[in-house]
């Protein structure tokens, strides 16, 4: 079922590489800022004018502190607003295109929409649809705030595979969003680039200054399906190819092993690869044997890339970090571990170029 993959994201690869200005297996994350980011300094205080994307939420589907936990690690987060993590998700911004778009609709869609405009105003990036990977509470719970109690959106394209969009439109309270077109299901197909390249209309920015009436975008999104508990829907990761570099976010996958992509090929066709960082090792989940749990565990994937350049080892972001995940406090052990391994931990605030 997945065996064809890694064959089609290589030519979708392809085609974008084909464009000018693609510069594969371009060296490190330059440009890529973020809190614990090298160039952060350097690259937040400039208006960037090419698309990226934008790290808004980093924990698993209940965010940090989770609900009822008041165990030592939890603590600190219910003591400390400030400490407290929103469910993953990203943000596409892409300013030529006069566009953004979110990869997740999350629980935690109010604070993490705000955080976006302030890095990406509306006025001048209106959000243009969102695409979800799954029907797991913090990928596609957020859709909520979209409908006539809160926000009143009007025609939002949500971009979905064909479960995920039935069981949108079957069940309630989702289905009243769809009959109320506050959103506008847009269907996804398993290896099919939806071009981001829309036409817009015209729109009177300033007096005299009319903009184009199409979009420049060079972005493209590919869904591809990956193995997960799929009680309700599918579950997919994304492709995410601009004109300079691309990145490959999955957010959640069973064991490495049982997908048919070797993770270890596919980054190295990628720039950027924000993956599955759920658990991060024996003993997180006391009485279970982790190696079992259906997540690649931390340890593993940093294990599985092992071999991997330095170069390439540097594409990878862990990300969706359960409450009781080390990785989510910069400051632990098990954080720095993972840095001196050549990774990185993905952290609200990071920003990819694409
Ligand atoms: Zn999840
Ligand atoms: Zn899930």
């Amino acid at each position: 079922m997945y065996i064809k993959v890694l064959a089609i994201v290589a030519s979708v690869l392809f085609s974008v590489a084909a464009m000018p200005g693609f510069a594969s297996g371009a060296s490190g994350p330059s440009g890529v800022s973020g809190a614990s980011g090298p160039t952060a300094t350097a690259t937040q205080s400039k208006k960037p004018t090419g698309a990226y994307l934008y790290v808004l939420g980093v924990a698993q589907d209940a965010g940090y502190p989770q609900a009822g936990c008041y165990q030592p690690h939890c603590m600190p987060g219910w003591q400390d607003p400030l400490l407290r993590r929103g469910a993953t998700s990203i943000a596409l911004v892409d300013p030529a295109a006069k566009a953004k778009y979110l990869f997740e609709a999350t629980p935690n869609l109010p604070a993490q929409l705000y955080d976006l405009e302030v890095q990406a105003p509306s006025a001048e990036t209106p959000l243009a649809g969102i695409f979800l990977t799954h029907a797991h509470m913090g990928h596609y719970g957020g859709l909520m705030f979209l409908g006539h109690e809160a926000m009143g959106a009007r025609s939002m394209p949500v971009y979905a595979m064909p479960r995920m969009q039935d069981y949108l439109s079957t069940n309630g309270p989702w289905s009243q969003l769809v009959a109320y077109n506050n959103i506008v299901l847009r269907p996804l197909q398993h290896n099919v680039a939806v071009s981001l390249s829309r036409n817009i209309a015209p729109r009177k920015i300033a007096p005299n200054n009319i903009t184009s009436n199409d979009n420049k975008s060079k972005v493209t999104v590919t869904p591809f399906l990956v193995p997960h508990r799929d009680e309700f829907s599918e579950t997919v990761g994304y492709l995410i190819a601009g004109a300079n570099k691309s990145a490959l976010f999955i957010p959640d996958i069973n064991k490495w092993s049982i997908w048919e992509t070797d993770i270890a090929e596919i980054i190295q066709t990628v720039d950027y690869a924000l993956l599955d960082a759920t658990f991060f090792g024996d003993g997180e989940l006391p009485g279970r044997d982790m190696s079992k749990v259906p997540h690649p565990l931390v340890t593993e994937t940093m294990e599985a890339l092992a071999g991997l350049s330095a170069e390439h080892r540097n594409k990878l972001w862990f990300i969706h970090m359960n409450h009781t995940n080390p990785l989510l406090d910069a400051s632990s052990e098990e954080a720095a571990l993972v840095r001196a391994a050549g990774f990185n931990v993905a952290v609200e605030g990071t920003r990819l170029p694409l």
